[in-house]
């Protein structure tokens, strides 16, 4: 094991959203979890975690969506700092404020870059000598999402979405996000994608043997040609106003419109920052979402910042 020091203050990790460019879904598997190919790219909307040593382990939010986000032991960032004090026998008196930017319950892997941002944050606190490779399991642990929020760039996902290849990306894309009110569970979305798909025959999910190419090439309308979401019905179906949301964004002039992961955000892949800036205006203008925000991608993975 490497010898690390611990840091003499408070730690602060900045960790990205993502997007899912593509989310193919197999059949239900006996365990109830899905077999899944899913293409993840970090977009430059940010959560900060900062852990600071403390009494006990605490967890507080800010942000415009900090009313939703669970203080307890279930706070995903709290998991972290537990598993990761579990794994080096340290006791996790840590106080940890997430900052958040990233909407609760978007389908963007915000509780995930939370628990990714505070595993990184408590190792250097602690300065546990973790390899990458630790860090990568215990990310596993918390959840499928976790290890992607760690990595950062795009990389495609297989198994429940948490075994990880690195895809290459070459230049900028431009994304308008728009969120929508209320979150919507991804459990649910799950259901409702079992409930859809009854009676029908469901493919061995793979990922668009196009889309490591695109992504390599930096190449918006190639992109824009294979973006595929396979819960976006399921994510319709619960939450129909989605549909005139897509519909807006595509309207103002979007190369590619879907729903990010499991909803009810959409994402709208754009030509450039102009276009995007566009998007987000009509977007905002046609009232079928609360917010637009234009972002770009790809971004690096958990980072510290200070
Ligand atoms: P994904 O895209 O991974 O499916 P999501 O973006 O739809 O996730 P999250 O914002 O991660 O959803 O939140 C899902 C639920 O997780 C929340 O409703 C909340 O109860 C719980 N949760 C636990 N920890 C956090 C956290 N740090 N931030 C936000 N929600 C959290």
């Amino acid at each position: 094991m490497s010898v690390a020091q611990p840091a003499a203050g408070p730690v602060t990790v900045r960790v990205p959203a993502k997007v899912n460019v593509q989310l193919a879904v197999g059949a239900a598997r006996p365990d109830g979890f899905h077999d899944l190919a899913n293409v993840f790219l970090a977009v430059s909307l940010y959560d900060q975690v900062t852990a600071t040593p403390a009494e006990e382990l605490t967890v507080t939010c800010s942000g415009p969506d900090a009313a939703q986000v669970p203080l307890d032991r279930t706070n995903l960032a709290a998991r972290a700092a537990e598993l990761l004090g579990a794994r080096y026998g340290i006791e996790p008196r840590v106080h940890l404020h997430i900052a958040k930017d990233i909407p609760v319950a978007g389908g963007m892997a915000g509780g995930s870059a939370d628990g990714a941002a505070a595993l990184l944050a408590c190792d250097a606190l602690w300065g546990t000598g973790a390899s990458r490779a630790e860090l990568l399991e215990i990310c596993a642990e918390l959840g499928s999402d976790v290890p992607f929020s760690l990595v950062g760039g795009a990389a495609l996902g297989t198994g429940r979405g948490e075994v990880l290849t690195p895809l290459e990306t070459g230049g900028t894309f431009h994304w308008v996000f728009a969120m929508a009110d209320g979150g919507l569970s991804t459990p649910a979305v799950f259901r409702e994608f079992d409930r859809l798909a009854e009676g029908r025959e469901i493919p061995v999910p793979a990922a668009h043997p196009g889309l490591p190419a695109a992504l390599a090439a930096g190449d918006a309308d190639a992109l824009a040609a294979v973006l595929a979401n396979d819960l976006q019905a399921a994510a319709v179906s619960l939450r129909p106003q989605l549909a005139d949301t897509l519909d807006a964004g595509l309207g103002a002039g979007a190369l590619a419109a879907l729903v990010s992961g499991s909803g009810p955000t959409t994402a709208f892949l754009t030509a450039d920052a102009e276009s995007a800036d566009k998007v987000a205006a009509a977007l905002l203008a046609s009232g079928t979402c609360r917010t637009a925000r234009t972002a770009t991608s790809p971004s690096p993975g958990a980072t510290v910042v200070s």
